[in-house]
């Protein structure tokens, strides 16, 4: 190797690896802008809400959870069956993997969705996926986005931050992906949804959606996907620095 070159593998060796959290409310951009930093940074990027989508249609399928309600003992058994791992793309895509089977394109419907965030209030659900997330981050280096990773997860993380943004703005975008997917549904319908969640994601009694002390707010209503990156880019550099 030339001289030169042995300088940047000193300098990647020791520069600064950290964790980040990314939390906030449904369909405000988080994955967006985590998977972006992740790029960014060279680090490992990992959608908590995946492995709460990937749970529930595992009991969806399995009838554990129904319109009438969830048999929790039914899901307490089968939850050490449930494998979830995540598959990178040629494209550089991340795709959730179920017991070894690509689940990607199934766990983003509405439905889905709405079945990831009624598990998701269950205690033993977050415990089981909370312990799979510290091990996935145990060697700092990665991006994570959720609800509770600042709060819960890694309340050590050296990045925190907080994304929001109007319920009728995230409405707008999720009818925006709902219709390049080939699948629209009303506004008002999309907004109902959007509200519920909001709304179980904060009342719930485990873990409810909160904004850490030390967590920077993101709003990102009025931000194009240029200036947030910016925004988040520069937070990230400055951590790094700082110590
Ligand atoms: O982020 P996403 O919409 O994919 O998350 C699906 C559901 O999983 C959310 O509505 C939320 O209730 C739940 N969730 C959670 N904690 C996380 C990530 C997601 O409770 N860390």
């Amino acid at each position: 190797m030339p001289d030169g070159m042995d300088v940047f593998k000193d300098l990647s060796k020791d520069m600064k690896r950290i964790t980040v959290a990314i939390d906030g409310y449904s369909s405000c951009g988080k994955s967006t802008m985590a998977k972006e930093l992740a790029r960014y940074a060279g680090y490992v990027y990992v959608d908590t809400g995946a492995m709460y989508r990937a749970v529930a249609l595992y009991a969806m399928e399995r009838g554990i959870i129904t319109r009438e309600g969830i048999d929790e003992v039914r899901l307490a058994e089968v939850m050490p069956e449930i494998d979830i791992t995540f598959a990178v793309q040629a494209d550089g895509s991340q795709h959730t993997v179920l017991n070894g089977e690509d689940v990607e394109g199934r766990i983003r419907s509405l439905e889905v969705a709405d079945g990831a965030s009624r598990v998701s209030t269950i205690g033993f659900v977050r415990r089981a996926l909370v312990e799979r997330q510290q091990a996935m981050g145990r060697e700092k280096g990665i991006v994570m986005d959720g609800r509770d990773i600042g709060t819960v997860v890694f309340p050590d993380a050296e990045l925190k931050v907080f994304a929001t943004a109007t319920a009728e703005v995230r409405a707008e975008r999720r009818c925006r992906e709902l219709e390049e997917k080939g699948t629209p549904m009303p506004y008002e319908e999309v907004l109902a949804n959007v509200r519920e969640r909001d709304w179980r994601d904060s009342h719930r009694a485990e873990s409810p959606l909160r904004r850490a002390e030390d967590a920077r707010l993101l709003d990102n209503s009025t931000l194009t996907k240029e200036e947030q990156s910016a925004v988040l880019r520069q937070w990230f550099d400055e951590t790094v620095n700082r110590g």
